[in-house]
């Protein structure tokens, strides 16, 4: 890793976000595990509680249905700020968040 790692192209796919990296290889991740893993620093007090077993999904939640970004937006060169159809728009996702919470698809080869 140089450390230069960054995206050069975030696509809405399927049910979710396809990001090619300036490294050649292609990532994907669904919109739900990008909510659930927002980084903002209420979702991480609130994934650090104990769990409560009577909560399964916040009145929000429920309303929303399965999240959907409303908006994506740059935040400087490195970080995207996702405003969700839940509401919740305080998630900053920096460029190594991304990476983290996305998998490798390879591209399909050509034979
Ligand atoms: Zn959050």
């Amino acid at each position: 890793m140089t450390g230069e790692l960054r995206p050069v192209s975030l696509k809405r796919e399927g049910d979710g976000l396809k990001i090619e990296w300036s490294d050649g290889t292609t990532t994907f991740a669904t919109w739900r595990h990008l909510r659930t893993n927002c980084p903002c620093a209420s979702c991480l007090e609130e994934r650090n509680k104990p769990p409560d077993p009577f909560r399964i999904l916040s009145p929000q939640e429920v309303a929303a249905g399965a999240p959907v970004p409303v908006a994506m937006t740059p935040v400087g060169y490195y970080a995207y700020q996702i405003k969700w159809n839940d509401g919740h728009d305080t998630g900053i996702y920096t460029v190594e968040v991304l990476r983290k919470l996305s998998d490798t698809k390879q591209p399909d080869e050509q034979s």
